[in-house]
């Protein structure tokens, strides 16, 4: 038992310096390896580069397929990175992040050119237990005297780095540049800047119309504007995630879907409002009672209200979404599903809940005339809408053309710029005059928005 006794401390040993899972050296590790080339990189004049390693889409993969797929996962890129980092050790320093230290050759070119090695080594799928994965990395990269002189600065920068290689698309690889330390804090600036403009009302609604095929609008999306004094117009592709990250969207989404249904409340015509919910709102614990009482409040019946919510608000958290979606159909609002053909396209999320409508996303229709691919996958929804007894809606039509295409693969409505762009809804009054006044837009032409 004196070997059983060593064997024991050796595990406690190795545990302490290494991760169970991969093998790979740990945080403590890391922290002593980055003060070690530290030293020796002051001692000789030298320089080295830190690489900060992130997995795109590895929560997806994790929550898509369970946790030992995504720990085979963890430990196929731990052996992939570290075939291909040569010399130089790889750690894992936290669930789906890695770390490296390349103390050889000019920097920051070398430390560049191994991000490249690695991303390639990760361009393949990745098979665990009959599933074909695709992982993405993005690599942030700070260099060592130019990017800070102590393993704090450093790490951070690196990180900063990584944040921006995120914000791209996806296998990327950033060099921090001080711009970056710049532009964070002008994000933060802006998160403040939000958070007052949401109190003062600089947040309004525009209404963009939605169309069946032949032109005739059956209702409206509400897209938010935000209005600074400062910024002007702020668009929302970069506010809302804003508002995402800092929770703020959770008040500014109720004022949204409050304005909406009052506003569609007061139309003459019974057309539909539909409204955009956030993944994070669908996390926040009372999303059904508030709706419930906003349209109990603003008087809007139910059926008017559809509410669009994309594929990622499934990945957070699959049964909850799916519980928060089936209390909402059963009080009796509409539910889309939006952006489809981007990001997952899982069918498991059509077949789970029976959605009101599919929206095909606009990248797909905007090169339409030119993409045969674009026309598959236009298609493949329209087929997949038809089976399932879904109507399918395609975004971004800014054409007759692109209209007459949509036509002719059976797709039944439209939204987009031919029929009418985002403006505040006081523009298309005339749609929303009692029925028989203004039924169809337009002189007969496609073109719903008045000058
Ligand atoms: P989305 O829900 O896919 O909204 C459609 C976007 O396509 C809108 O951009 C709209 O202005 C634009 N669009 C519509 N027709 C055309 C067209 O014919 N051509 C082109 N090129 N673009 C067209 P917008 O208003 O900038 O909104 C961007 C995204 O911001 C929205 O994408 C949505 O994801 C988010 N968003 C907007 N308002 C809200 C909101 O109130 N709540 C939440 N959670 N997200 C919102
Ligand atoms: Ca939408
Ligand atoms: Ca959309």
């Amino acid at each position: 038992d004196v070997t059983d006794r060593n064997r024991a401390a050796e595990r406690i040993a190795y545990m302490a310096h290494y991760d169970p899972l991969t093998d790979l050296p740990n945080r403590a590790s890391f922290n002593d390896a980055l003060d070690a080339a530290l030293e020796r990189a002051r001692k000789t004049n030298g320089s080295f580069g830190l690489l900060s390693i992130d997995l795109d889409s590895f929560k997806e993969a994790n929550d898509l397929y369970g946790h030992s797929v995504g720990d085979g996962v963890l430990r196929e890129v731990a052996q992939r990175l570290k075939a291909a980092a040569g010399g130089s050790a790889v750690f894992r320093i936290g669930g789906d992040e890695f770390a490296l230290i390349l103390a050889d050759g000019e920097q920051p070119q070398a430390a560049a050119d191994l991000a490249e090695r690695l991303l390639d080594t990760c361009r393949s799928d990745i098979e665990v237990d009959g599933h074909p994965v695709r992982i993405g990395l993005c690599i942030g990269i700070a260099v060592f005297p130019d990017n800070g002189s102590d393993a704090k600065t450093i790490f951070n920068n690196a990180d900063i780095a990584l944040y921006r290689a995120k914000s791209e698309l996806r296998g990327s690889v950033r060099l921090f540049d001080s711009e970056m330390g710049a532009e964070l804090r002008d994000r933060r600036a802006m998160q403040s800047e939000l958070r007052a403009a949401v109190q003062e009302g600089e947040i309004s609604l525009h209404y963009q119309p939605q169309a069946m095929i032949n032109g005739e609008v059956f209702g409206f999306e509400a897209l938010a504007r935000w209005h600074s004094p400062r910024r002007g117009a702020v668009a929302p592709a970069k506010f809302i995630p804003l508002a995402e990250e800092t929770g703020l969207i959770i008040p500014l989404g109720e004022k949204i879907l409050r304005d909406a249904c009052r506003e569609a409340a007061a139309w003459k015509r019974p057309l539909q409002v539909a409204v955009n919910i956030s993944p994070v709102q669908f996390r926040h614990a009372d999303l059904v009672s508030r709706i419930h009482s906003i349209l109990f409040e603003t008087g809007l019946s139910p059926h008017r209200l559809e509410i669009e919510v994309t594929e990622s608000a499934f990945i957070e958290d699959f049964s909850r979404t799916l519980s928060i979606l089936r209390r909402l159909k059963s009080i009796g609002v509409r539910i889309a599903l939006d952006d489809f053909g981007t990001g997952y396209s899982s069918l498991s999320y059509l077949h789970a809940f029976p959605f009101d409508k599919i929206k095909i996303d606009r990248t797909f229709v905007c090169d339409l005339e030119h993409n045969q691919h674009s026309v598959a996958v236009i298609r493949a929804i329209v087929g997949l809408g038809h089976s399932l007894g879904v109507p399918v809606l395609a975004e971004g039509v800014e054409s007759k053309a692109q209209c007459a295409v949509l036509a002719a693969e059976g797709c039944t409505e439209i939204q987009g710029y031919l029929i009418g762009r985002p403006r505040p809804i006081e523009k298309y009054s005339l749609l929303l005059r009692d029925a028989g006044a203004a039924n169809t837009p337009d002189r007969g032409g496609l073109t719903a928005a008045q000058s």
